[in-house]
């Protein structure tokens, strides 16, 4: 065994066990990332190698890249970054904990899932426009009580609004003041993600090798 494998192998055997299942991108241990909460319906881990995410459990890697493909096709994807700085900024309030999602990819987590069945990514492109949507929801997230409530409001995706009605009404009016103000400081936050390409939404091309 040769050092760099001595070397990987270590905090796969450290960290494997049932509380730490294999990442379905890139084998590496899964850890806790997000409690378990109502909107998403179980805990998140994710992948501190290729940063994959997963809501729940993963039934592997065929499951993985069916998910990948309903976001394109075989040959291209869309991605909500998990590795994207609005991530990082938002955590449990980032946008794309969707109901309903299972994986929250990333570019190197494709690159790892997608080479599994000989292709290799040949082109990312950042998404601008989707890009500042999800990043200002993201910001917005961080005051409201429900998730997603301004992008539901415009018919874009499902929410999780607050239990409350008073909480609603405080989200509803939250989200109409802060919109201008979020947007504005989402452009800076946006701009600086694609700089350091993590941008919040990526395209994705695929070729075979
Ligand atoms: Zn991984």
């Amino acid at each position: 065994m040769d050092e760099l494998t001595t070397r990987r192998s270590v905090p796969l055997e450290a960290g494997a066990g049932p509380d730490n299942p294999p990442c379905p991108a890139c084998g590496e241990p899964l850890f806790g990332w997000l409690a378990d909460e109502d909107r998403l319906g179980a805990p998140v881990r994710r992948c501190e190698s290729c940063g994959l995410g997963i809501v729940g459990e993963s039934a592997g890697t065929e499951e993985a890249l069916h998910a990948l493909d309903r976001l394109g096709d075989q040959e291209r994807a869309r991605i909500v970054n998990r590795a994207s700085l609005a991530c990082s900024i938002g955590g449990a309030g980032w946008a794309g904990l969707v109901p309903g999602v299972h994986y929250l990819f990333t570019v190197e987590a494709v690159r790892r899932l997608i080479a599994q069945r000989d292709q290799v990514v040949r082109r990312r492109r950042w998404v601008p426009g989707a890009s500042f949507v999800q990043t200002w929801q993201t910001l917005l997230n961080s005051v409201t009580f429900g998730h997603n409530v301004a992008l539901a409001a415009l018919g874009s995706r499902p929410a999780a609004p607050a239990h409350e009605p008073w909480q609603r009404r405080i989200d509803a009016l939250a989200s109409v003041v802060l919109a201008i103000p979020a947007a504005i400081v989402a452009v800076p936050v946006e701009l600086l993600g694609a700089l350091f390409r993590n941008g919040a939404v990526v395209d994705l091309r695929f070729e075979l090798l």
